[in-house]
């Protein structure tokens, strides 16, 4: 009697993942950023992952967040109209030059 049924592999553990506004991959929650908006108070980047708000993920990179914007997509992500403070603030946390980027 065989009895040797494939026995299905352990699956990897799920990373939770996320997609960017922008270019609409699904990406680690950890490679994304969050863009919180708050109940109150302007929209902004949440560094902590721990904000409160509805919130949207974008890659750390401009050209995602230039697409975000062009689309009106973060907006709708966020139900809120991004101003032009907030846009710029957030294109500046990504300009923030990183060693690690290869
Ligand atoms: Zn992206």
């Amino acid at each position: 009697m065989t009895k040797d049924a494939a026995m299905p592999e352990t699956k990897p553990r799920k990373v939770p993942e996320r997609m960017c506004v922008g270019c609409r991959a699904m990406k680690p929650k950890k490679e994304l950023i969050r863009v919180v908006a708050p109940a109150e108070g302007p929209v902004s980047v949440d560094r902590t992952g721990r904000m409160q708000g509805r919130g949207a993920y974008l890659c750390p990179d401009r050209k995602c967040l230039e697409q975000a914007l062009k689309g009106k997509r973060l907006d709708k992500a966020l139900k809120k109209a991004l101003d032009p403070a907030a846009a710029a603030t957030l294109a500046q946390m990504l300009e923030v030059p990183d060693a690690r980027t290869g």
